[in-house]
């Protein structure tokens, strides 16, 4: 009972986190491409409102894209490593016995133990003790690449949105104060709620993405030929 509700924790804080990385991803990628367009003179409203637009919807598909590939391609080494092991262990059952044993002993069972554990490991459920105690894979149903790709691409869009938004709704000439006034204020509250997630300093997880947010759009505004705020 205690196991079971310890492990669906740990799992919510790692959705959590990549949703905070995405989310992080979608404002600081976004912004720093609309402040760099804005801060161009002869950029119109409606130009920087495409290229805003734009960069969300090549991000989000990015991201997918990324996600897709990397679960799959994971999923796939996992499925040839257990097949290995299923062949191994249909081949030569004694040797993965004495195998898991010697894993067992190596992390502080004593030899006699550690061989009947291994036996009763076998007979319950053999590819499942290999997968989890010699591969150390984590349990099935763990990668799905399409909910993960749809996942991350959800995270990157939920950040992206916000100084989309805020480029539509203000002034052009105050596009490069506002956006990235409100991108810091969103990137300090991901990086609060991301601290809190992890147990980790607050204070330190806000400065963090909040120093890098600012050092990207001030790059951007600078490609843009001007710096933020300084005569938009
Ligand atoms: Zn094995």
């Amino acid at each position: 009972m205690n196991d079971l509700s310890e492990h669906h924790l740990v799992h919510r804080v790692g959705w959590l986190r990549a949703a905070v990385l995405g989310a992080n991803d979608g404002i600081i990628s976004v912004s720093s491409l609309i402040v760099g367009v804005a801060a161009a003179p002869g950029a119109s409203a409606a130009g920087v409102l495409i290229a805003g637009t734009a960069a969300l919807a090549g991000g989000a598909l990015s991201m997918a894209a990324g996600e897709y590939v990397s679960v799959s391609s994971q999923a796939d080494t996992e499925r040839a490593d257990l097949a290995r092991e299923a062949a191994e262990l249909a081949r030569a059952p004694a040797a993965e016995t004495a195998e898991l044993a010697a894993i067992y002993v190596q992390r502080g069972v004593m030899p006699e133990l550690a061989r009947q554990v291994a036996e009763q490991m076998m007979a319950h459920d053999a590819l499942a003790a290999h997968r989890r105690d010699e591969l150390g894979l984590a349990d099935e149903g763990g990668s799905r690449p399409g909910q993960a790709a749809l996942f991350s691409a959800f995270a990157f869009t939920a950040g992206a949105v916000a100084p989309v938004l805020v480029a539509a709704l203000v002034a052009r000439e105050r596009v490069t104060l506002a956006v990235p006034l409100v991108a810091l204020l969103l990137l300090a509250v991901l990086g609060a709620i991301g601290a809190i997630a992890g147990g980790a300093s607050i204070a330190r997880g806000v400065a963090r993405v909040a120093l890098l947010g600012a050092l990207a759009m001030g790059v951007t505004a600078a490609i843009g030929g001007v710096m933020p705020g300084g005569g938009a």
